[in-house]
């Protein structure tokens, strides 16, 4: 049987389905209510079973943080605290299933939680909804969410960046999602740890098992469901080819990329962690155009503090052997969330409270950042670089907080890089429109072709359903690249780009044409980018005719054919 998605991460996999299923909701209408005391024999069974796998947890603690180890006591306590399981018994009395019953009982203590002036105590809401999902995930036969085996295609709806990057890549080979897009995080994720991924792709448990084989060949936007022998062969060739081409790229990965008529190119390479680093060493990155500094601070109770950070930077900075590793401050918001900062959701949060914005408003946590990434220019070369940046005034701003940070550890006789480059993201229109004035006031810029691209065409980057608008091809967006590239040129700074369109070795004609300085991108794409760079002759790009046309599909034609 075969399906089909869109492919967002090209490669071909196989492997065994595991389905990242938390979708309560069809369970729950698939739940079979029995009478009241049935009901409460269930409850009784998944408490003691939800019990059992906390104290297993628990035992081996070497494994855990402190921080997890007292979260899993809390919810210890939770689960044998009277007053909640009076509230789910009562409900069950009252008629409801197991199940509902726990629902009601934790969006009861949730209303009340609000309610709690105390920002300590209404955090602790967030314990409720755990141990309420504990014993839901027993009731309705969940499987705690774990992976085994190797060579595994994980499945489900929707991957939370933060989950996505501990995702191991000796496991996982290829990922379907139903939502996503190439530009939502959790797809910049999957590609940086090479997972073959497609979006648009609903299984459904009842056609395909958890264990079942599946090939994905996101080369042509097919999934092999249960695959024949036949098509097991076929994979099998494909795959052999894949890995002689990768292993041909890799060997060459460390030469430069010159292009044919003698321009080089900086290939850079995208990070979320200082885990990265290797491969990206490995795969012939020029050091770091992008660390994005934001996974230190995903998914933990508490923001990272100045060691913590320092120790991450200094480690990147270390190993890029003397090249320049530009550190990303702080992006949280958008897609990415970032429960320590207890941040209220919102309705439109691309163009809310995010990045420079929440840094700005959180002098003292910004101040932390900066610290540490002058401490760690003293063990190698680091930059600077502010996202989102929409106005002078956050890039003046920042300049300011940077020098007082700076008198600030020269006063406390700590050693630190005195010049750090400090640039700028270029990804929202009003950067491009002021480029030339922004130019005068930073080192370098950026381009984040990702927000630029969504801004610029008023195109949600993770929605699907309009993913045919969302298109870095359209001349609107060549043009406002051409203005950011030729204001940093005319003030004398350079210009790089770190979105995705940077790794897309269509897009290099018009890119080597502009004579962009930089180009950043996910390790895995660095070999077979600078491959094609080396075979390039730039002298023969004609940039007029590109920026002369007046739409997208035209433009590939052309870049097709240069
Ligand atoms: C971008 O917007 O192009 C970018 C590189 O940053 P991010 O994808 O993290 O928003
Ligand atoms: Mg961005």
């Amino acid at each position: 049987m075969e399906r089909k998605g869109s492919v967002v991460v090209e490669g071909i996999a196989a492997g065994a389905v595991c389905f990242l299923n938390l979708d309560y909701e069809t369970r729950l209408q698939r739940y079979v209510k029995e009478d009241a005391e049935r009901e409460k024999e269930k409850y009784e069974k998944a408490r003691t079973s939800a019990g059992e796998d906390l104290c297993s947890l628990l035992q081996n603690r070497e494994d855990l943080t402190e921080s997890e180890v007292e979260i899993l006591e809390a919810h210890q306590l939770l689960m044998e605290d009277i007053s909640f399981q009076d509230a789910i018994s009562d409900y069950m009395e009252k008629g409801e299933s197991a199940p509902e019953a726990v629902l009601k009982a934790v969006s009861d203590f949730k209303a009340m939680f609000d309610e709690i002036d105390d920002e300590y105590l209404r955090e602790r809401q967030k314990d409720i909804i755990d141990v309420g999902n504990r014993f839901l995930r027993k009731l309705l036969g969940m499987k705690e969410f774990s992976i085994e085996g190797e060579n595994v295609v994980l499945c489900a709806k929707d991957i939370e960046p933060s989950l996505m990057a501990s995702l191991s890549e000796k496991q996982v080979k290829a990922v379907l999602l139903e939502n996503g897009s190439k530009t939502s995080h959790a797809v910049i994720i999957a590609k940086s740890k090479g997972f073959v991924t497609m979006v648009g792709v609903s299984l459904n448990p009842e056609e395909i098992s958890e264990g079942e084989n599946v090939i994905v060949d996101a080369n042509q936007g097919v999934i092999y469901l249960n695959p024949s022998e036949k098509e097991m062969e076929n994979y099998r060739e494909l795959a052999k080819k894949q890995e002689e081409q990768k292993k041909y790229l890799a060997e060459r990965a460390k030469l430069p990329a010159r292009t044919r008529d003698g321009k080089n190119v900086t290939v850079a390479a995208n990070i979320s962690g200082e885990q990265d680093m290797e491969k990206a060493l490995s795969l012939g990155c020029e050091g770091v155009g992008l660390f994005r500094t934001e996974f230190l601070f995903m998914d933990r109770e508490e923001l990272p503090g100045e060691e913590q950070q320092f120790l991450a930077y200094r480690e990147v900075a270390e190993k890029a052997e003397g090249n320049l590793c530009i550190i990303r401050t702080l992006d949280i918001g958008g897609d990415k969330h970032c429960s320590a900062l207890g941040l209220s959701p919102e309705e439109n949060p691309f163009l809310g409270f995010r990045a420079i914005r929440i840094c700005l408003a959180k002098k003292e946590m910004f101040k932390i950042q900066l610290r540490a990434i002058y401490r760690a220019g003293v063990y190698g070369k680091v930059g600077i670089m502010i996202p989102m940046v929409s106005s002078l005034s956050e890039i003046l701003e920042t300049k300011k907080l940077a020098e007082e940070v700076k008198e600030e550890l020269l006063a406390e006789k700590i050693p630190f890089a005195k010049d750090v480059p400090l640039g700028i993201m270029v990804e929202t229109p009003s950067a491009s429109i002021m480029a030339p004035v922004f130019a005068r006031h930073v080192d370098f810029f950026s381009i984040g072709t990702n927000d630029l691209v969504q801004y610029t065409l008023a195109v949600d980057r993770g929605n699907q359903s309009v993913g045919y608008l969302y298109d870095y091809f359209n001349p609107a967006v060549l043009h406002s690249i051409y203005r950011i590239v030729t204001s940093a040129h005319e003030a004398g700074i350079w210009a790089g780009m770190c979105g995705e369109m940077a790794g897309d070795k269509l897009a290099l004609p018009f890119l080597l044409a502009l004579g962009m300085d930089e180009l950043s991108m996910s390790p895995s794409q660095a070999p077979g980018i600078k491959e094609q760079i080396r075979n390039m002759d730039s002298s023969g790009i004609n940039l007029d005719e590109i920026l002369s046309l007046t739409d997208a599909g035209e433009v590939r034609e052309y870049l097709k054919k240069c």
